[in-house]
């Protein structure tokens, strides 16, 4: 994770805590893991007190009267998940063709440290200052990435076994999020390495080193393209996404290994609304 004295200007720590925050969790495990997570925990409660939301966490998760059907009831910050006609994740159906004009998306990643987080959401890799993108013609920083179970994101309909997205910050505070969908297939080391790093409930983030997030991406580079939210409370709706059309495999045996932690953390689709995808 980009510590906050090392994140260019206080809006993109802001911005991280609109979902790094809101993604730390819910329960003691979530709880002991915040414990151990030094300078990022400390810049995450400055945001929390700015966003005024106070020191309690919000319960939030899959199931039941807290599931994503109850989001935007359970805190006043969350009312965007009900009320917004921008939410994410959607089914990606009806693309039309992009403008050739408008800069398109060029991947600048590199290999910098990464550390794994059980964070009670999610497993999630925080990322070392040094990547980013740009989309078009605007630069934003590469500081996490997450896995969802089953996708989030749908294809006509259909879901994958898991999508994986990949959070970049701009400075102004909005965001730009890379998704890409993980189908059961021959198993990626980069993914093995991951999991075999993931801590336990009791332990502290695991350092993993330094890693090409490039690993995680597919050989092609075509994309869909639409505006959204975050898709865990509190939606907010500052999200420019990016799904690539092409998947990377994972082996079942490593869908069934973030099965045994998440069974289910993947929001149900969202209507378009007035909105446009664009297929690049
Ligand atoms: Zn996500």
């Amino acid at each position: 994770m980009q510590a906050p004295t090392r994140i260019p200007g206080s809006l993109v720590g802001f911005a991280l805590i609109l979902l790094i925050g809101a993604q730390q969790g819910c329960g003691p495990q979530a709880e002991d893991h915040a414990e151990g997570e030094g300078e990022m925990a400390e810049g995450q409660m400055e945001a929390e007190h700015a966003e005024g939301e106070g020191e309690g966490e919000v319960h939030w998760g899959y199931e039941g009267e807290t599931g994503p059907d109850g989001w935007g009831g359970l805190d006043p910050s969350f009312a965007v998940c009900d009320t917004g006609l921008e939410q994410s994740p959607i089914d990606l159906a009806g693309a039309i063709s992009a403008d050739a004009d408008d800069g398109g998306l060029d991947i600048q990643w590199q290999a910098t440290e990464w550390e794994v987080v059980d964070n009670g959401h999610t497993i999630q890799i925080n990322v070392a200052e040094g990547s980013s993108v740009v989309l078009e013609g605007r630069q934003f920083s590469l500081v996490q990435f997450h896995f969802h179970l089953p996708s989030e994101h749908t294809v006509d309909g259909a879901a994958s076994p898991m999508e994986v997205h990949f959070v970049h910050a701009a400075e102004e505070g909005d965001l730009a999020v890379i998704g890409v969908f993980m189908e059961a297939g021959d198993e990626d080391p980069a993914i093995q390495g991951l999991w075999e790093a993931i801590p336990g409930p009791e332990e502290a983030p695991a350092a993993v080193g330094a890693l090409d997030p490039g690993a995680l991406l597919p050989e092609g580079r075509g994309y869909f393209r639409y505006q959204g939210s975050l898709t865990t409370p509190p939606c907010s709706e500052v999200v420019s996404w990016v799904v690539m059309t092409e998947s990377i495999s994972v082996s079942q045996a490593q869908v069934d290994a973030f099965a045994a932690l998440y069974p289910m953390n993947a929001r149900p689709v969202q209507p378009l609304n007035e909105r446009e995808i664009r297929l690049h």
